[in-house]
C-alpha cells in the first residue's frame, strides 16, 4: 500500500475506528460499471451484479409450484403467459436492483387492468409494474406505486410497449426474536427519475387491506414477478446484494 496517503492525527469519526482521512481505512472495492439501455439494446450489469435474466436464460427461476418458467422467452424478453408468477431460486434482502420491462404496446384494458403485473423485493413488497401511461387508477396502485402504500412522487412513464426501468434499492425489514426493530425501507428510480425517496413501507404489500409487521419473515427471500394475466414483457435483470463499509 502506498505510504502517507492520509491522516492519523485527525479526529475520530463518530462511532467508527477510523481517523477522519485515516490512511489505513480499506480501500473500497473495485467494479466495472455496466451501460445503459437503449430501447432496441439492453445495457450491460456491473462487475459485481448477479445478472438473473439475459434476455434468453432463464435456470435461476421457478415458476409455478416450482417448476419450470413456463412465460414466454424470445428476442431477449420474457413475457408473461398466464401460466402464474416466477420467482429467482436465490434468495436476497438488501439489495440494489435493475430490472426493464414494457407494457403491451397494444392497449387493452383500463385502470388495473393494463398492463398490470409487479416486481416483489422479498417476494412480499411489491413496486407496482402498470401501464400508467394516460391511464387513471387509484394513486397507489399506479405504476411504480409500493401497492397499496405509496403513490410515486411522479409519473414517469413511457408509452405502452416501450421499455421501461426501475432502479431500486432495498432495505428488508429486520425482526428480532419475532419483534420488528427495523421497518423495510425502499428507494424507486423509475426510467431514472427518483419516485420513492427511502419511503419506510408499512409491511408486506396486499390489495384491500391495511399492511401491517405482524408476520415476522426473514430478511431474505425471492425476487418475484407477478403474473396478472397481462403480456407485459422483461429484460436485462440484475442484482447487487448490498452490505455496509468493508470493515
Ligand atoms: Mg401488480
Amino acid at each position: 500500500m502506498a505510504k502517507n496517503i492520509g491522516y492519523d492525527d485527525t479526529p475520530m469519526l463518530p462511532d467508527s475506528k477510523w481517523h477522519v482521512h485515516d490512511g489505513k481505512r480499506p480501500q473500497p472495492r473495485v467494479v466495472t460499471p455496466g451501460t445503459c439501455s437503449t430501447q432496441e439494446t439492453p445495457g450491460k450489469a456491473p462487475s459485481d451484479a448477479v445478472v438473473l435474466f439475459d434476455g434468453k436464460d432463464t435456470s435461476k427461476w421457478v415458476g409455478k409450484d416450482g417448476g419450470p418458467v413456463q412465460w414466454k422467452v424470445e428476442n431477449g424478453y420474457m413475457e408473461v403467459t398466464r401460466t402464474g408468477n416466477i420467482q429467482t431460486k436465490e434468495h436476497f434482502g438488501d439489495c440494489q436492483l435493475h430490472i426493464e420491462w414494457a407494457a403491451p404496446a397494444e392497449v387493452k384494458g383500463e385502470s388495473q387492468g393494463r398492463g398490470n403485473s409487479g416486481v416483489f423485493l422479498i417476494g412480499k413488497y411489491e413496486i407496482q409494474v402498470l401501464d400508467g401511461y394516460d391511464n387513471i387508477t387509484y394513486a397507489d396502485g399506479i405504476t411504480a406505486s409500493v401497492y397499496g402504500e405509496y403513490p410515486p412522487l411522479v409519473n414517469a412513464c413511457r408509452k405502452p410497449g416501450e421499455w421501461q426501468t426501475y432502479d431500486i434499492v432495498f432495505e428488508a425489514p429486520l425482526y428480532e426474536d419475532d419483534k420488528l426493530v427495523k421497518p423495510a425501507y425502499a428507494t424507486v428510480f423509475h426510467n431514472g427519475v427518483v419516485v420513492h425517496n427511502r419511503v419506510e413501507l408499512l409491511g408486506p404489500t396486499g390489495h384491500r387491506n391495511l399492511p401491517n409487521y405482524d408476520t415476522p419473515h426473514g430478511p431474505e427471500g425471492p425476487l418475484m414477478l407477478q403474473d396478472h394475466g397481462d403480456p407485459v414483457r422483461y429484460r436485462n435483470i440484475w442484482i447487487r446484494p448490498l452490505k455496509g463499509y468493508d470493515e
